[in-house]
């Protein structure tokens, strides 16, 4: 496996419950024609040549845009070890900055910064509409997370999902009404070639003036130039980024100091190393039970 400071949790994990693997650490890796899995955040060059009898390439992380699809063979799965935990973790992540932007967080930091004593009017949760690109396993999460508290939720998805108490748009067509409709806008798509700038000035013009947005998929999924532009005129009235295009930023990056951007720095969630190693002990009993695995990557999808 890659590096990582996590090597030793995960091979004391796997050594319990699966005690049948040998668990071998990057760059010792004994004889390659032994080598049947693989977790990886991001997988040496040319991983079929190099690991002939590999069966099932497991992602470190919970999105799979770090792997170039097209030259892993296809006889390798590529399964994503996400679980309910690191779901719980995500959740609670989107809550927190769904919370601050409702409660307008930043801009009493700015005015706390800048010496300011100034009320602003409250909205109610159930006045305020919160929408999620992306309702998957962990929009889903997200989504069960924030219901409690009374948004009116929507989601937006490639197929038909269900969202608790709001409607599902579905489809490249029904974007811009769902968009129109998004006070704060929460990203958690995949990135994939689809998805890819998704978030550009043209879309983010069909968002209500001043809605909040929330960036935990990935950093391309948003044109920074035109974020940057939708900010500064009010459009955006503040987002919450946990990813970026490069990260972390170059030191003279305006994400730094802008007052109506919270960053952090690609936290929202992790691969839990319990989660992950349940992920890959359950797909060694299907795999013994010719049975299919669990979170396998559609390559014709990308996610
Ligand atoms: P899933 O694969 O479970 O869900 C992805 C969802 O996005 C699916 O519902 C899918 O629709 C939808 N989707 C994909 N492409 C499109 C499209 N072109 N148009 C509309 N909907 C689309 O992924 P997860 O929920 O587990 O993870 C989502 C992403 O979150 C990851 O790919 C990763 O980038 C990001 N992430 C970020 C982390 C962080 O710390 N910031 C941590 C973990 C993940 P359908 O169901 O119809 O296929």
């Amino acid at each position: 496996m890659a590096d990582s400071t996590d090597v030793e949790k995960w091979r004391d994990r796997l050594t319990k419950l699966a005690p049948e693997l040998e668990f071998r650490q990057w760059p010792d890796v004994g004889n390659p024609l032994d080598v049947h899995y693989l977790l990886a955040w991001a997988p040496p060059a040319n991983l079929t040549h190099q690991f002939p009898n590999l069966r099932v390439l497991y992602s470190a992380g919970a999105g799979v845009d770090q792997f170039d699809l097209a030259s892993l063979s296809s006889q390798v799965s590529l399964v994503r070890l996400v679980d309910t935990s690191m779901a719980d973790i995500m959740a609670e992540y989107v809550l927190f900055a769904v919370l601050a932007l409702h409660r307008d967080i930043l801009a009493y930091q700015e005015d706390q910064r800048e010496g300011r004593w100034q009320p602003r009017p409250i909205v109610l949760a159930s006045q305020r509409r919160v929408g999620v690109m992306g309702v998957g396993t962990l929009g889903r999460a997200a989504l069960g997370r924030l219901q409690p508290l009374g948004f009116q939720l929507s989601g937006w998805n490639r197929s038909l999902k269900v969202v608790p108490g709001g409607r599902c748009y579905v489809g490249p067509g029904q974007l811009d009404e769902f968009l129109g409709q998004c006070d704060i806008l929460v990203n958690m798509l995949p990135l994939t070639p689809e998805t890819d700038g998704i978030l550009n000035s043209a879309r983010l013009d069909c968002l209500p003036h001043g809605a909040g947005l929330i960036n935990v998929g990935r950093g391309a999924h948003v044109v920074e130039r035109d974020l940057f532009s939708a900010l500064d005129d009010g459009r955006v009235g503040g987002a919450v980024l946990d990813v970026l295009i490069k990260e972390p930023p170059t030191e003279d990056s305006p994400f730094w100091n802008h007052p109506r951007v919270l960053l952090t720095p690609h936290i929202a969630s992790d691969v839990q190393v319990e989660g992950g190693v349940a992920v890959i002990v359950e797909n060694l009993r299907r795999e013994i039970h010719g049975m299919p695995l669990l979170n396998v990557v559609d390559r014709s999808k990308g996610y």
